[in-house]
């Protein structure tokens, strides 16, 4: 009887090339895509049904890599909107699963008291031969940074769903009661 279904703000947060728009677009699904330009951002919404129930998340994929100095503002802007994040690492690039310890520092630095959901996100599992982060090493950064881990690959459509549904439970968490 509840008015309105929840709706969550998800920032992407990620080195480029790791495989974020590739993620979001499989959320978005080919049919009942919806982009909405927002000051030239891309933002999709969708509404998942997860344990029964309804929850909408608006998910974000506007970070940008750092440019100097001017890009600072836009960038700690996309650390204080989401209400979870997803930092997503290619397990085929070290420098981008270090980039994600990082980003998660700094989501700690800007977000301090509060307990906002993160999953981290070891991408392009396809990709066996060009293998440089152990899923190992993955699960341990998780720990160590407290939050969810899960690998996916985009390309073969692996895990897609099921990060998104981890979302919405890690939201629904923080939430209280049920
Ligand atoms: P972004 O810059 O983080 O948004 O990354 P993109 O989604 O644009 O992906 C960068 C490149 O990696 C593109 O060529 C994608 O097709 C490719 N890519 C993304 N995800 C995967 C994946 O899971 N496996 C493979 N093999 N390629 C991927």
């Amino acid at each position: 009887s509840g008015p309105r279904e929840p709706r969550y703000r998800v920032v992407l947060l990620g080195d480029p090339g790791v495989g974020k728009t590739s993620l979001v677009n499989l959320f978005a699904g080919v049919q009942e895509r919806e982009l909405l330009e927002q000051h030239g951002e891309a933002a999709y919404e969708r509404t998942l049904t997860v344990d029964g129930e309804e929850t909408t998340l608006l998910v974000l994929d506007i970070w940008e890599p750092e440019q100097r100095g001017e890009e600072s503002r836009r960038r700690s802007r996309c650390l204080q909107v989401g209400n979870a994040y997803v930092i997503v690492y290619s397990i085929t690039d070290r420098g981008s699963f270090e980039s994600a310890s990082e980003l998660r520092i700094q989501l700690r630095r800007a977000r301090q008291a509060e307990d906002i959901p993160i999953i981290l996100v070891g991408n392009k599992t396809d990709l066996v031969r060009c293998r440089e982060v152990s899923v190992e090493e993955g699960r341990a950064c998780a720990a160590v940074f407290d939050c969810k881990f899960i690998e996916t690959s985009a390309a073969l459509q692996h895990n897609v769903a099921e990060l998104f549904e981890g979302v919405v439970r890690q939201i629904r968490l923080r939430r209280g009661g049920k």
